[in-house]
C-alpha cells in the first residue's frame, strides 16, 4: 500500500544551531518549539563525531555505528511528521573527513554540533503519522 497525498509548502525558517547541540535533538526541538508536524528539513555544517544507524533488512533491528572523529555534514536532508503524537524528525546524512571521504545513514542521537546551519519547511495537508508496517518492521507512513 502505498501513501500519496498532495501538501502544501508553507513558511520556511532558516537558523542555525549551537554549538555542543545533539544535532537530532535540536532539530526535533526545533520543530515542537514551532509546533510543526509535517515538513522537510535541509542541513549543512559539521559535527564534532556522529552516530549513525543502518537498518539490517534481515535482522528488522538498527545497528549503530559511531565515527570518532570531526566530520562535514555535507548533507542533510529529512521529514517532519507524526509518531506516537510527537514531531518525529526522519533525516539521513552524509558526512565527509578530512580527505572527502564520506559516510552516511540514518541520523540518530550522538552527533554533537560543531556548527550546523539549516533550512526548516513547514506544509499544510493531511496528517503523516507513522505505525508500524509488519512487512519492514518500521515505523512508516501508514
Ligand atoms: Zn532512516
Amino acid at each position: 500500500m502505498q501513501k500519496l497525498e498532495s501538501v502544501q509548502a508553507g513558511t520556511v525558517y532558516m537558523g542555525r544551531l549551537s554549538h555542543n547541540d545533539d544535532l537530532l535533538d535540536a532539530l526535533s526541538e526545533l520543530c515542537r518549539e514551532k509546533g510543526v508536524t509535517l515538513g522537510r528539513i535541509e542541513a549543512i555544517g559539521a559535527v564534532q563525531r556522529a552516530r549513525l544507524g543502518y537498518y539490517d533488512q534481515h535482522t528488522r533491528q538498527y545497528q549503530f555505528f559511531t565515527l570518532d572523529q570531526g566530520l562535514e555534514i555535507a548533507s542533510l536532508m529529512g521529514n517532519i511528521s507524526l509518531k506516537d503524537g510527537s514531531p518525529m524528525v526522519h533525516a539521513h546524512v552524509t558526512l565527509a573527513d578530512a580527505n572527502g571521504r564520506t559516510f552516511g545513514g540514518h541520523l540518530a542521537q550522538g552527533c554533537p554540533v560543531f556548527a550546523c546551519e539549516y533550512i526548516l519547511q513547514v506544509f499544510s495537508g493531511p496528517d503523516f503519522v507513522r505505525s508500524l508496517d509488519e512487512q519492514t518492521g518500521l515505523p512508516l507512513w501508514s
